[in-house]
């Protein structure tokens, strides 16, 4: 497995692998590798003749004052999980790399990403949007991997692919859990032991809608207040936002009728954690 830091030695080896007539598949990653991008990452080495792992925090998708600085980082463990998973070459480049002194185009959407996450982090589906973009225009993969756990950010890149014509099949992959439910996530690492405890609230609370999903409720809204009813009882959490959207155009629902997503969003203590189940 190789690690490369520039565009041009990722297009030179793509290159090569492309002459040799095998298929590539990319997984998107920000790094501090857990079991959940490793799942990613185990589809597209099951799938593709060869797998491109970028590992890049992303300025342009951090708003002022989150996280940049403090997200966590080890490339040295990242390198060790992707090497063990199969992959055949990790993409690390500096910021620089990707975006140069002069750089001043982006890619954003105007439909999809005004809700849910979009709402408190305005700039944020820009700076993924652009960031998937160029590492698509890079790869140039057959396939690209990316997790339910972000759902909005998965239906944001499929609406992309759609509509800027990327022939590029999105392969969206399940949410994978601690054994208490948790969703992994390279933020848990920011929770003290008692936060930890507290994060159980998300998928404890999830797992009440998911029931009365599964149980025929159609109100939209009483699956809602019975979520936000089970978080409030836990003091360290902070809702952002508890919402029932239609799984294809994230708009808020009244009525269940087709595929759903109820997708949540929770400051604990400082953190703020995600998690959503998804009903086709
Ligand atoms: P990140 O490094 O957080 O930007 O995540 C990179 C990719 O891994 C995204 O497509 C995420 O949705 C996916 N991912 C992160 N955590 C999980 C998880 N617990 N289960 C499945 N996919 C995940």
């Amino acid at each position: 497995m190789k690690i490369v830091e520039t565009v041009a030695e990722v297009r030179e080896q793509v290159k090569a692998w492309r002459q040799e007539g095998l298929s590539v598949g990319l997984v998107p990653t920000m790094g501090y590798l857990h079991e959940g991008h490793q799942s990613l990452i185990d589809r597209a080495v099951a799938e593709n003749d060869r797998v491109v792992v970028s590992v890049f925090v992303n300025p342009m998708q951090f708003g002022v004052g989150e996280d940049l600085e403090s997200y966590p980082r080890d490339m040295d463990r990242d390198a060790a999980l992707c090497e063990k998973a199969g992959a055949d070459l990790i993409f690390h480049p500096e910021p620089s790399e990707m975006y140069p002194q002069d750089f001043s185009s982006f890619v954003d959407m105007s439909t999809l990403t005004g809700g849910l996450c979009g709402k408190t982090r305005p700039i944020h589906f820009r700076g993924v949007c652009t960031v998937v973009s160029k590492l698509f225009n890079i790869v140039t993969p057959d396939r690209a991997y990316f997790g339910q756990k972000d759902a909005q950010q998965l239906a944001v890149i499929r609406h992309m692919v759609h509509d800027l014509s990327y022939g590029i099949e999105i392969v969206g992959c399940p949410i994978i859990r601690e054994e208490d439910g948790l969703a992994k996530s390279s933020r848990n690492t920011y929770l003290n032991p008692q936060e930890r405890q507290a994060a159980l609230i998300l998928s404890q609370s999830l797992a009440e809608g998911k029931k009365r999903l599964e149980t025929g409720e159609k109100n939209a809204d009483k699956i809602r207040q019975a979520i936000v009813d089970q978080i409030e009882t836990e003091p360290l959490a902070k809702i952002d936002y508890v919402e029932v959207v239609d799984w294809n155009n994230l708009e808020p629902v009244q009525t269940i009728q087709g595929p759903v997503l109820v997708a949540i969003a929770v400051y604990i203590g400082k953190t703020r954690l995600i998690d959503n189940v998804i009903q086709q």
